[in-house]
C-alpha cells in the first residue's frame, strides 16, 4: 500500500481524478437536482448519467494534466471559473445554457447580462475558482513518467475514452454534452453552426408577391406533439379542446406529417418543400419572405431552443422574440408556452395594419409535466418517472392530455384579443405523438400515430364576413386528407397574397 500511494502513477491519477470529481459535486450537480426520481431504476439512471460525465471529466483532465503545470492551472482554473457560472444559475434560477443566452450575452443585450450580476454570484465563482486553481496546483507535487509504458497505456486509454465519449453519434453525446462542464464547449459550437446557417443568402423563389387588403392579423402557430384524437374537437371523449370547440375553430382531422421529429418538420413546413422537393426545406426561404414582401409585418415568437434547421426562418422575420431562453431538454421545471403571451400581445397592439405573428409552441413535448400550469392537473393520477419503462401507461395519458387541456386554454388566449379584428390562426402540429399504440411512446421513432398530427383554423367574424367563400372551402375540405405541405400555400391564401409562388391546389381554403 506504501508503495502504490508512492507510486507516480497513483498519484497522478488520484490528482485528476479528485480534479474531475470536484467538477461533478460542485457544479454538474445542479443539472441534476431537479430531475424527477420516483424509482430505484430512476436513481440508477441518474447515477450512471453521473458517473459517465464523471469519466469524461476524468479523461479530459488526465489529457490536459500533460501539459506543464502553470498551462494546466490557467485551463483548470478556467473551465471551472465558466462551470461555477453556469451552476449558480442552474442552481438559482433553473436557467441551462443554449444557444439563445449565448446570443444575449454575446450579443443581444450586454443590460440584461449586467442585471444577472449580483455580489452572491461573484462570491460564489471567486470562491470556486479559488478553490479549483488550489486543486490544479497540487500538480506540481508529483512528475508525470515519461519512461513508464503505463503513462502511455494511460493516456491511449484516455484518448480512446474522451473518443467514445464525445463522439456526437454515441450514445453518451447528448447527455454528456447537454450538461456542465461539457456544454460549454457543445453550445459554443452550436451558437457559432447555428451563425454560419443564418449568414448563408437563401434566394427568393417568387417574382411577385402583393396583397390588396390594407388591414388584417395572419397568425400561424406551430403546434408541438399534438395528435388529433386526443382533442374532443374531434371527438376524444374527454372534453380536451373546450375552448377550440366554443371558439368555433375548424379542426382537419387527417393530416399527414412526413417527418416526425421538430428538426426535420418545421423546415419542411415553412417552406414550399413537399415529398418531391424535400430540399427545398434547407434552400429557400419560408412563407415569412412572401409577407415581407407584400407589405406585412412579421414577427417570430419561440418557445423552444434555436436549432440549426430552422433558426435561419427566426432570422427571416423583421423581430424574432424568444421565451423561456434558459431551457433545454434536461429541464424538468415548468416551461410553459403562456410565457410567449405578452410577446405576443404587445406585437398585435403595434400599429402595423398588416400582420404575420408566428409563433413557435413547447405544446405537448415530453416530459408532459413540465408543460402544463397546475391549473391543468386535471387528469391524475399523472408520470413521476422521466424513464418510459417507470410510467404508467393510464398516467401517460393523463400527463399528455393534461397539456392538451392546457394548449387549448392558450390558444384561446391567442384566438380572444383578435375577436374585434380582422383576423385569421392557422394552428399546425409538426408531428403527431404515439401513446402506447403497438408498444410506441412519444415521437421520433416510427409509428403511424406519429405522422397523424393536428390541424386547425380559426377566423375571426369581420374575417369571416369579409372572406366567407373561404370559410365555406375550409369547412368543405375539414375531412380530406393533407400532407402538411398546404400550410406554406394555405397562410399566403390566408393574407390574401397574390404570388407566382402559390400553388392553390394546395390551399385549404380553395
Ligand atoms: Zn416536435
Amino acid at each position: 500500500m506504501k508503495n502504490l500511494i508512492k507510486n507516480k502513477q497513483f498519484k497522478w491519477l488520484t490528482h485528476t481524478f479528485i480534479c474531475a470529481l470536484f467538477w461533478i459535486v460542485g457544479f454538474t450537480l445542479s443539472d441534476f437536482i431537479k430531475t424527477p426520481v420516483a424509482s430505484f431504476t430512476d436513481v440508477v439512471m441518474v447515477a450512471t448519467h453521473m458517473t459517465t460525465i464523471l469519466l469524461a471529466s476524468w479523461t479530459l483532465i488526465t489529457l490536459l494534466s500533460t501539459l506543464p503545470t502553470i498551462v494546466f492551472t490557467i485551463l483548470y482554473a478556467f473551465i471551472t471559473l465558466l462551470a461555477s457560472i453556469l451552476a449558480f444559475y442552474r442552481y438559482t434560477m433553473g436557467f441551462s445554457l443554449n444557444t439563445m443566452i449565448l446570443d444575449i450575452v454575446f450579443q443581444n443585450d450586454i443590460a440584461i447580462s449586467a442585471d444577472m450580476v449580483t455580489w452572491e454570484v461573484f462570491v460564489w465563482v471567486c470562491f470556486a475558482t479559488l478553490c479549483g486553481t488550489l486543486l490544479a496546483l497540487l500538480r506540481r507535487l508529483y512528475t508525470i513518467d515519461w519512461h513508464s509504458k503505463w503513462t502511455y497505456f494511460v493516456l491511449v486509454v484516455s484518448v480512446c475514452g474522451l473518443i467514445i465519449f464525445l463522439n456526437p453519434n454515441g450514445r453518451f453525446a447528448r447527455p454528456i454534452s447537454e450538461r456542465i462542464p461539457f456544454n460549454l464547449y457543445a453550445v459554443t459550437k452550436k451558437h457559432f453552426e447555428e451563425k454560419q446557417e443564418i449568414s448563408k443568402e437563401r434566394p427568393r423563389c417568387f417574382k411577385v408577391a402583393t396583397t390588396s387588403v390594407d388591414s388584417l392579423t395572419v397568425v400561424v402557430v406551430i403546434g408541438e406533439a399534438l395528435r388529433p384524437q386526443n382533442m374532443s374537437i374531434n371527438g376524444y371523449e374527454r372534453s380536451t379542446t373546450p375552448n377550440l370547440e366554443r371558439l368555433g375553430a375548424i379542426s382537419y382531422d387527417n393530416v399527414y406529417s412526413k417527418y416526425v421529429y421538430t428538426n426535420r418538420s418545421v423546415p419542411h413546413i415553412l417552406t414550399r418543400a413537399d415529398s418531391a422537393n424535400i430540399q427545398y426545406a434547407y434552400t429557400e426561404r419560408s412563407f415569412i419572405d412572401v409577407f415581407k414582401a407584400a407589405g406585412y409585418f412579421t414577427t417570430f415568437i419561440a418557445n423552444q431552443d434555436a436549432e440549426k434547421s430552422y433558426v435561419y426562418f427566426m432570422n427571416e422575420a423583421d423581430t424574432c422574440f424568444r421565451a423561456n431562453t434558459s431551457k433545454t431538454v434536461y429541464n424538468f421545471e415548468k416551461w410553459l408556452d403562456e410565457d410567449m403571451l405578452p410577446y405576443y400581445i404587445s406585437t398585435i397592439n403595434d400599429n402595423s395594419p398588416r400582420q404575420l405573428v408566428l409563433l413557435h409552441c413547447i405544446g405537448s413535448h415530453w416530459w408532459y409535466n413540465s408543460h402544463y400550469s397546475d391549473d391543468y392537473k386535471i387528469y391524475t393520477p399523472v408520470i413521476t418517472s422521466r424513464i418510459l419503462s417507470n410510467c404508467d401507461s393510464m398516467a401517460m395519458v393523463n400527463s399528455y392530455d393534461n397539456t392538451v387541456c392546457y394548449t387549448d386554454f392558450f390558444l384561446s388566449q391567442i384566438i380572444e384579443p383578435l375577436q374585434n379584428r380582422n383576423a385569421i390562426v392557422i394552428f399546425l402540429s409538426d408531428h403527431g405523438e404515439a401513446l402506447g399504440e403497438n408498444g410506441k411512446w412519444l415521437h421520433a421513432s416510427e409509428s403511424e400515430a406519429m405522422h397523424s398530427t393536428a390541424a386547425f383554423v380559426w377566423f375571426s367574424p369581420l374575417y369571416a364576413k369579409q372572406f366567407p367563400q373561404f370559410v365555406e372551402q375550409a369547412e368543405n375540405n375539414r375531412h380530406k386528407k393533407w400532407r402538411t405541405d398546404f400550410l406554406y400555400h394555405s397562410v399566403i391564401d390566408a393574407g390574401h397574397i397574390t404570388t407566382d409562388v402559390m400553388d392553390t391546389t394546395l390551399s385549404i381554403f380553395r
